[in-house]
């Protein structure tokens, strides 16, 4: 999609005031705009304010060349291999710089630019141009300048390509994302066939905005998304990870998670899992909903992200423990069955997405505790294992199980709750089981210790 007349909205005729942008992202404007060069606010920030929401973070693009900003910031580094960013460092904030560019660079980390580096590997570029595709039509390296518009038309969807001009504070729409905002539609830039082919983890940000928005997608990208969903296996594993992330941390997940079960991106996504869920009409399908709710109840109770670990245990508890059990009925304990199962399921080579070691490491050590909420475990066990940092969020999953019908729920009566809230609060990641204590030994009998003098 070319659109050259762009259309600009006067300050007086939109909602976005200076008092809504965080002010190290004006600060940024302000001194790339005194050093004449173009700024804009760029991205999400510009969506959200305009239909009254609070952006996550504040996106900057601006004409200059990244070796320019880096000039004009004292407190900004250069990011990013294939196509430089900025960081400009404030005391509480970081603003993302990005010079125009003609068209879409994932900013990706070392490994998966080493990834791309060798897909690269053996294709043939044509003439001078900087895009490379690979697999099938994959934009996997893509680095030149461009103008506001190509930049704007370079973005996923037109709800994103909105500019926010800092000079006369106007909103510049390249792609008729104002209209598409206005009226709740998530529509693809250019044809959504090409453009979910080039870099299908758009079409996981497509089902993500339409639940976090309540907006719907647009029927071109809807029927894009069924032709294509089976190649969000082939994006890049990190990115993949990265998005996921976004979806379950959204305060969205119980609209996410339906939604991407009906675009079949789950089954992508998560296959085995996802395949277990449809599998049996036993209510897996209602339950994976009430999980979702529950991690968007946590992140709405303390308001941070769920931490991933406590995540994948509440989302797939259940199929984690009847695959658990299979192995225990063949005579394997719990605990080494668990860290088995946990670790087998979500490995990289299982997934298209890469779960890191530390995190399926937690999950696997949530499931592995599960076992010893049972009545059986108390008395001794049970003080021990409350002291515990695993405690409170293993608490947390079994609280779920119980109350999705997997445990007697009278069997939760017997752990006071009090541990749990503290421990869940951080929104840090759990962390490692701390060691037990070594008993401490037993004075042989009938032998006396000397009295101290
Ligand atoms: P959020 O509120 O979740 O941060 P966002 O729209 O800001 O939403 P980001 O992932 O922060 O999403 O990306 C910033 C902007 O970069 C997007 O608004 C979009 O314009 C562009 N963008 C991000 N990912 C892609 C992509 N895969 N293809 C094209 N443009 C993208
Ligand atoms: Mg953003």
């Amino acid at each position: 999609m070319k659109s050259t007349v762009p259309k600009i909205v006067p300050r007086s005729e939109h909602r976005i005031s200076r008092g809504q942008i965080a002010p190290a992202a004006l600060t940024v404007l302000y001194t790339l705009k005194r050093n004449r060069y173009l700024a804009f606010l760029a991205g999400g920030s510009v969506r959200d304010l305009l239909i009254g929401r609070k952006p996550k973070d504040f996106d900057v693009v601006t004409d200059a060349t990244p070796e320019r900003v880096k000039k004009l910031f004292r407190r900004c580094r250069l990011v990013g291999r294939r196509f430089r960013l900025c960081h400009v460092l404030f005391a509480n904030d970081l603003i993302e710089v990005a010079t125009f560019r003609s068209s879409f660079v994932p900013d990706v980390g070392e490994t998966a630019v080493a990834a791309a580096d060798a897909e690269v590997a053996g294709v043939k570029r044509s003439g001078k141009l900087p895009r490379v595709m690979a697999r099938e039509g994959m934009i996997v390296r893509d680095n030149e300048y461009g103008t506001p518009a190509e930049d704007a038309v370079r973005r996923d969807f037109t709800i994103n390509a909105l500019f926010y001009d800092i000079r006369d504070f106007s909103v510049i729409d390249h792609v008729g994302g104002l209209d598409d905002l206005r009226r709740g539609i998530i529509r693809s830039i250019g044809d959504p066939h090409i453009r979910f082919v080039e870099d299908p983890v758009r079409m996981l940000r497509a089902v993500r905005f339409a639940a976090l928005l309540g907006f719907d997608i647009d029927p071109a990208c809807r029927s894009a998304i069924q032709c294509h969903h089976q190649r969000l296996a082939m994006a890049n594993s990190h990115r993949l990870y990265d998005e996921w992330l976004k979806v379950t941390g959204s305060g969205a997940l119980t609209d996410m998670g339906n939604a991407l079960l009906e675009a079949e991106l789950l089954c992508v996504i998560l296959p085995d899992f996802a395949r277990w869920l449809t599998a049996a009409k036993d209510g897996r399908r209602r339950r994976f909903v009430m999980a979702c709710r529950r991690l968007d109840e946590w992140r709405r109770r303390n308001n941070a992200p769920v931490p991933s670990d406590l995540m994948f245990a509440i989302m797939m508890g259940e199929y984690f423990e009847e695959l658990i059990a299979a192995k225990t009925a063949q005579g394997m304990p719990w605990f080494p069955a668990a860290l088995q199962t946990v670790g087998k399921t979500l490995a990289p080579d299982a997934l298209p997405m890469t779960v890191p070691r530390s995190v399926s490491q937690n999950v696997a050590r949530l499931m592995a505790v599960q076992n010893r909420f049972r009545p059986e475990y108390r008395g001794g066990h049970h003080r021990r294992f409350r002291e515990q940092t695993v405690f409170a969020p293993a608490l947390e999953v079994f609280r779920f199980l119980c109350e999705a019908g997997k445990r007697p729920p009278e069997w939760l009566n017997a752990w006071d709750d009090a541990g749990s809230r503290d421990a869940l609060t951080s929104g840090r990641e759990t962390p490692k089981t701390r060691s037990r204590r070594r008993p401490r030994r037993r004075r042989p009998r009938g032998k006396k210790t000397a009295p101290v003098a």
